[in-house]
């Protein structure tokens, strides 16, 4: 009989050899989850998810395959397929006189700082003739600790072409307040992590609420906006309502989901809290 290591090696050898095919193949799909506004309920956002369609395991998650195209150096030609794509949809969408939403992709540290992502960028926008507002980045703090003067200049090219920048799962790195005191002016958005909001509670004394409200009102101090990440119940949704976060993105609105279905959630507009349940 096999060991379960054993095959998790295969697979992971199988998988990296594939992925080297999955552009030529057609095999990667972008999904999106819409992020909503704490106030009105109105979608405000997405963000793009990459997954991979495989032939053999059915769909893959980006968080098997993207760290084997990080290994590989594969992670650039799918980077570029991603922003592609996602610019692409979102000029379709608002040609169809759909919301117009910006519509925000996620880049990896190695990608941030490779020398053609600004042509890149700039090609791609022109390419799909969507308006640069309309496109963001989100980055992680493991960013934050590369070589400052190389990330402020890329993240200033990117804000002078008009893109927005958000910092990702906000709490869980290495960053200090100190550091993101820095970036005032460089990072337009505060994603606050999952694992916070997993642990709000409405007694409102408990230690993620705690942080959660200091996220909160640091990203006023610091002018930048903040968005809420995993918000899966209504009781989440009314605390962070009441520490004046502005924005939600969680299955409580909606899992990310396939453009055709993405389209029925714009013509919507405000969607319904709707409770998720395993
Ligand atoms: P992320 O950017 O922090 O994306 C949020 C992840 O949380 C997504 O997982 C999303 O499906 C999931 N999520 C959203 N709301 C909820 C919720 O209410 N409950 C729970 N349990 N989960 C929720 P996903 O799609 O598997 O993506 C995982 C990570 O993979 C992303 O984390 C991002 O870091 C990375 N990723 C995704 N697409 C790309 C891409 O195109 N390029 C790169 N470089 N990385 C990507
Ligand atoms: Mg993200
Ligand atoms: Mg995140
Ligand atoms: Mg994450």
């Amino acid at each position: 009989m096999k060991s379960k290591a054993v095959d998790y090696e295969a697979r992971l050898n199988s998988l990296k050899l594939d992925l080297t095919y999955v552009i030529a193949r057609n095999e990667l799909e972008l999904y999106y989850q819409p992020k909503v506004s704490a106030e009105t309920n109105r979608i405000i956002g997405a963000e793009a998810l990459l997954r991979w369609n495989h032939p053999k395991w059915g769909i893959i998650g980006p968080n098997e395959f993207i760290p084997l195209a990080e290994k590989t150096g594969f992670i650039n030609e799918i980077g570029k397929w991603v922003k592609k794509n996602a610019c692409r949809q979102n000029k379709v969408w608002q040609d169809a006189g759909l919301l117009k939403i910006p519509v925000s992709i996620n880049l990896s540290a190695s990608r941030f700082l490779e020398r053609d992502l600004i042509t890149h960028v700039m090609d791609t926008l022109k390419e799909t003739k969507l308006d640069p507002q309309y496109l963001e980045i989100e980055i992680t703090e493991t960013l934050l600790l590369e070589n400052e003067e190389v990330v402020f200049s890329v993240l200033d090219e990117l804000r002078n072409l008009g893109i927005k920048i958000a910092l990702d799962d906000f709490g869980t790195g290495y960053s200090s307040l100190a550091s993101l005191n820095r970036f005032k002016g460089k990072i337009d958005i505060l994603k606050i992590d999952r694992s916070f909001i997993q642990g709000l509670s409405s007694s409102l004394e408990e230690d993620s609420n705690f942080i959660v409200k200091m996220i909160i009102q640091l990203s006023h101090q610091l002018k930048m906006n903040v968005i809420a990440e995993g918000v899966e119940t209504n009781e989440q949704l009314a605390v962070l309502q009441k520490y004046n976060c502005s924005m939600i993105q969680g299955y409580l609105f909606s899992k990310p989901i396939p453009a055709d279905e993405f389209v029925k959630l714009l013509k919507k507009d405000n969607l319904e809290p709707l409770e998720y349940s395993i």
